[in-house]
């Protein structure tokens, strides 16, 4: 615990040694209000096509399609840029109540980046499978 100054007065608070801080994300996820001190790296992630429900399609993770774009409060001008580009993209070419990710699943994510022109990187790559993945099931869909 130490003294800092707020609003002209002194409080109690606590203090981080930068220093010796590996950003695991404890103290920020427990307390919004502490700002990441990661001036540098901190920035926001883009994510799209999951979903819970199970129309149509089963239930999906989103993909990361944009790895980082730096943080840029209050307004985060790239971020709503970027977002309002793929959001004007995706209702110009899907069909009527098709959702992004199945929309993206039918075109193919290749065909995704080409028509949003969003880069797409090795860092984007996502091979994760669970081996539960081919043998639990996972939705209340069913093929007879
Ligand atoms: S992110 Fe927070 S909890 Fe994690 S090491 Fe840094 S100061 Fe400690």
């Amino acid at each position: 615990p130490t003294k800092v100054e707020y609003n002209g007065n002194k409080v109690n608070s606590i203090a981080i040694k930068e220093d010796r801080c590996m950003y695991c994300g404890n103290c920020y996820t427990m307390c919004p209000a502490l700002p990441i001190s990661d001036g540098e790296g901190d920035g926001v992630a883009i994510m799209v096509g999951g979903k819970v429900s199970n129309r149509i399609s089963m239930p999906k993770f989103s993909k990361v399609v944009v790895g980082y774009i730096p943080n840029e409060p209050p307004r985060w001008p790239t971020l709503t840029k970027t977002i309002k580009h793929i959001v004007e993209v995706y209702s110009a070419n899907a069909n009527k109540y098709e959702r992004l990710g199945d929309w993206a699943e039918r075109i193919g994510w290749e065909s995704f980046f080409k028509m949003t022109g969003l880069e797409f990187t090795h860092h984007l790559i996502d091979d994760f499978r669970d081996p539960a993945y081919y043998t639990w099931r996972q939705s209340t869909q069913f093929k007879f």
